[in-house]
C-alpha cells in the first residue's frame, strides 16, 4: 500500500493494483500521490479525516510521518477505524524538493479561482477529490489536517494557523493539539485560499494548517518531537478519542493586518533570518516601502509571522499579530 502510493506520487508509475487490504479495511489509490483508506466498521467517535502533505513540495518532515503513521497500519499495529483520505499535494515540486513550480498551491483552493496552469489544475482536482470523499462520508464529523513546515525558525516551532471561517473550533480541538505537541494557534483574521480553509469554508470541517518545525532535506527532519504529532494521527485513523493536553499551555495569536509589499523599493527593519512570533514593541519600525512609507507598531505590541521581503510586487510580505486570550 504504502510502496504503491509513493511510487505513483513519485515516480509516475501507475499502480498495476489500484486497491487492497490493510488491517481494519481497505485502501484505494484515486490518483497521483492520493489514497482513500475505507475501514470495514466505523468507531462512534469517527470523523472523515483528511490529512494532507506536500501542498509546498519542500516540505519534507510531514511526508515522513504520514509514511511512518500508514507503515503502522500496513504492519497491523494500528487498525482502520475511520475512513481517511491520504493527499500529497505538489507532486513536481515535490520531485524537485522546491515550495512550488510556477505558483503557490496553498493560494489557489477556491471555487472561483480560473487560473491556468499545473498547480491550478491540481487544486481544481484535490477540490473534486475532497468534495466527493465528505460526500461519500456525510454522516460523519469532518476534519482536515494540512501539514507544513516553515521555512524560518520560531518561538513555537510547532504551531496551527486556524483558517477564517463561519465554522467555530471545537474546544477540544485546542486539547488534541496540546496533546500532540503543537504551542501556539495564529487565527487568521480573513479569507484565504488555503487548502485546510477549503475544508472549513465549503465543508464546516475542522480544519488547520499544521506548522511542523523547520524545513528540512528528506532523511535531515528531527521527528522525535513530532512522534505526538504521529500518534494524533494514529489515533483518529483508530476512530478513537485522541489523547488530550492541557489547552492552557497553548500560546493564542490573532492577525491583525498583513503587510504587503508594494514596490520594488521594501524592506525590513529587522534581519532577514528573524524568528516567527518574534515581538516588536509599540512604535517599532517594522518595513519601509517606497509608496507606503514605513509601518510602525501600533498601541499594541506585534509578533512579526512569515515575513519575506522578497515576494512579488502586491503579496503578503508578513503577518503582524497579536497575543490574545483564547
Ligand atoms: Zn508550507
Amino acid at each position: 500500500m504504502l510502496d504503491s502510493w509513493l511510487d505513483w506520487a513519485l515516480d509516475d508509475h501507475p499502480p498495476t493494483q489500484t486497491s487492497g487490504s490493510l488491517s481494519g479495511g481497505t485502501y484505494q489509490l484515486l490518483a497521483p500521490g492520493v489514497m482513500a483508506l475505507t475501514p470495514a466498521h466505523i468507531a462512534p467517535a469517527a470523523h472523515a479525516c483528511i490529512f494532507s502533505a506536500a501542498i509546498h513540495g519542500n516540505e519534507t518532515a510531514p511526508v515522513e510521518i504520514l509514511g511512518a503513521w500508514l507503515a503502522e497500519l500496513e504492519s497491523g499495529h494500528r487498525t482502520l477505524n475511520a475512513p481517511v483520505l491520504v493527499i500529497l499535494g505538489n507532486l513536481p515540486a515535490l520531485k524537485q524538493q522546491t515550495r512550488f513550480v510556477s505558483t503557490n498551491l496553498n493560494r489557489l483552493f477556491d471555487r472561483q479561482m480560473q487560473a491556468e496552469g499545473a498547480e491550478p489544475d491540481r487544486a481544481r482536482e484535490l477540490m473534486a477529490i475532497v468534495d466527493a470523499f465528505y460526500a461519500r462520508h456525510s454522516a460523519l464529523p469532518k476534519l482536515h489536517y494540512d501539514l507544513h513546515t516553515a521555512i524560518r525558525e520560531s518561538r513555537y516551532p510547532r504551531f496551527v494557523v486556524e483558517p477564517f471561517a463561519a465554522t467555530p473550533t471545537e474546544d477540544a480541538q485546542w486539547q488534541w493539539l496540546a496533546g500532540a505537541g503543537m504551542q501556539a494557534v495564529l487565527h487568521q483574521h480573513r479569507p484565504s485560499a488555503t487548502f485546510s480553509r477549503y475544508s472549513k469554508h465549503y465543508h464546516g470541517a475542522q480544519a488547520f494548517t499544521f506548522e511542523l518545525g523547520r524545513v528540512a532535506a528528506f532523511g535531515q527532519n528531527d521527528l522525535a518531537p513530532l512522534a505526538p504529532m504521529q500518534r494524533l494521527l494514529g489515533e483518529l485513523s483508530e476512530g478513537k478519542r485522541p489523547t488530550a493536553g492541557d489547552a492552557s499551555a497553548l500560546a493564542f495569536f490573532r492577525v491583525e493586518c498583513e503587510l504587503m509589499r508594494e514596490s520594488d523599493d521594501f524592506r525590513f527593519f529587522f534581519a532577514d533570518d528573524v524568528a516567527n512570533f518574534t515581538r516588536f514593541e509599540p512604535g517599532a519600525p517594522i518595513a519601509y516601502d517606497a509608496s507606503t512609507g514605513e509601518t510602525l507598531v501600533g498601541e499594541t505590541p506585534w509578533h512579526v509571522v512569515f515575513p519575506n521581503a522578497r515576494v512579488e510586487r502586491g503579496a503578503r510580505a508578513a503577518l503582524l499579530a497579536v497575543e490574545v486570550d483564547r
